[in-house]
């Protein structure tokens, strides 16, 4: 990274904007007045002087200081920090294209799923359906589609709305023995009359590429090599691809679900960070949001994180999804989107996360829904399956 070169990079965390500057390098310091510019970068910087430095340039543009003179990088990250905020009509942070990101783990896997039916195993996947909840229904076809193209052999068992716990329990073991299933996953929520607990224990820990069966809990937490939930497994794909460091830094999850704000907890402190996990009882939410260079929200609270809950430059993971269909909740979140407006004036509803649009502003980077998380949670699906295929075929 040539410009970084030309920066001192270590973490700045002063409390003023003097000492930020002064540790940037001085040939960096006459290129920024030349650009005749600076006061508009000074002021970013000192607004972020609990940030690396490193971590903003790299969430302001990832990409326009590859292959040029340190000279030319160094004024185009200028601009770029200048512009984000103008040009991009107020949006500062760096979207991390979760669609993007999926497209790329699919080809990868596709890629793999070749080399193993070349020795002979072909990844299968079994997802279990239980009655008709229309959501369960697009996920299933969206799990089903994505296992085609990656050429993992998929089969879907519908059983009726009535089907008793022991009627699964059978199922389950059925798929339990069958070698040429190598994932299980059963659709939840399953009807109320269904015992699920019973029935994710039921499923062998080998093929549960939902992660969720506690076998495969306690090796996530005791960083034992198992299958990892899909959503929080996304989310550290989502910071791995996009280079953004995880190691020291602190890192706030807004949530303790079992399948989603516990795990991703657990991966980011396995990975280093400084966790902090938030829930409804939490005092002062706002303040613990803001020591995080990490955010993740996984609440079900549409737009629920405002900026005043994220420091300048911090990177904000959005996992919620919830739809909306209030015309005021509408107006508090999207007022003068056209574009959103135009989808909910069709479909009369639309759809958003945990975090509220206007942490664009300050968020170094953030992941947008839809696009985001949710397509990472399928890749990841597919790649749990693979993994346990693979596993298997070392038996
Ligand atoms: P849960 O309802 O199981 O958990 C929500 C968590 O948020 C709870 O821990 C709850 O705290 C906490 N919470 C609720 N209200 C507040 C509040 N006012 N302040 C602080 N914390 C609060 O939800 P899930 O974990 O299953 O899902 C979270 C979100 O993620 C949902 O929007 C869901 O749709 C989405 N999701 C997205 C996926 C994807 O692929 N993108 C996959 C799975 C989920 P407490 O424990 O105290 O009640």
């Amino acid at each position: 990274m040539v410009v970084l070169s030309r920066f001192d990079c270590r973490g700045i965390n002063q409390q003023n904007w003097n000492p930020v500057l002064n540790r940037i390098h001085p040939a960096a310091f006459s290129a920024l007045q030349a650009r005749r510019i600076f006061p508009q970068d000074e002021r970013l910087l000192a607004s972020r002087a609990n940030q690396n430095v490193e971590q903003i340039l790299r969430n302001h543009d990832k990409s326009f200081y590859r292959g040029r003179r340190p000279e030319a990088a160094m004024n185009n990250t200028i601009e770029s920090l200048s512009n984000s905020r103008t040009v991009r009509g107020g949006m500062a942070a760096t979207i991390l294209d979760g669609s993007k990101m999926a497209a790329e783990i699919r080809a990868e896997l596709a890629a793999e799923v070749k080399v193993l039916a070349a020795s002979g195993v072909r990844p299968g996947l079994a997802v279990v359906l239980v009655g008709h909840d229309p959501a369960s229904e697009v996920y299933v076809r969206g799990k089903v589609k994505s296992s085609q193209e990656v050429g993992i052999y998929s089969e879907k068992h519908t059983p009726p709305e009535s089907a008793t716990t022991q009627e699964l329990l059978e199922l389950i073991a059925d798929l339990n023995r069958r070698d040429e299933i190598h994932g299980i996953l059963v659709q939840l929520p399953l009807p109320r009359h269904v015992d699920a607990k019973k029935i994710l224990l039921a499923v062998d820990p080998a093929k549960d590429v939902d992660g969720f069966h506690p076998m495969n809990v306690g090796f996530l937490s005791t960083q034992r090599p198992g299958l990892v939930p899909c959503t929080p497994a996304g989310v550290m794909e989502i910071l791995k691809r996009s280079a953004i460091p995880v190691a020291g830094q602190e890192a706030v999850v807004v949530g303790r679900s079992d399948i989603v704000g516990k795990p991703i907890a657990m991966l980011l402190l396995n990975a280093n960070a400084t966790v902090t996990v938030c829930h409804s009882k939490t005092r002062n939410l706002p303040g613990v949001c803001r020591r995080a260079d990490i955010l993740v929200a996984a609440i079900g609270r549409a737009g629920m994180i405002t900026r005043d809950y994220v420091k300048p430059g911090a990177t904000v993971i959005d996992v919620g999804m919830n739809q909306v269909t209030d015309r005021a909740e509408f107006d508090r979140l999207f007022a003068g989107n056209k574009k959103r407006e135009e989808i909910f004036l069709t479909k009369g509803a639309t759809l958003v996360g945990d975090v509220h649009p206007e942490v664009g502003e300050v968020a170094g980077a953030i992941t947008p829904v839809p696009g985001g998380v949710g397509p990472l949670t399928i890749a990841m699906l597919m790649a749990n399956t693979v993994k346990a295929a693979k596993i298997r075929s070392q038996k």
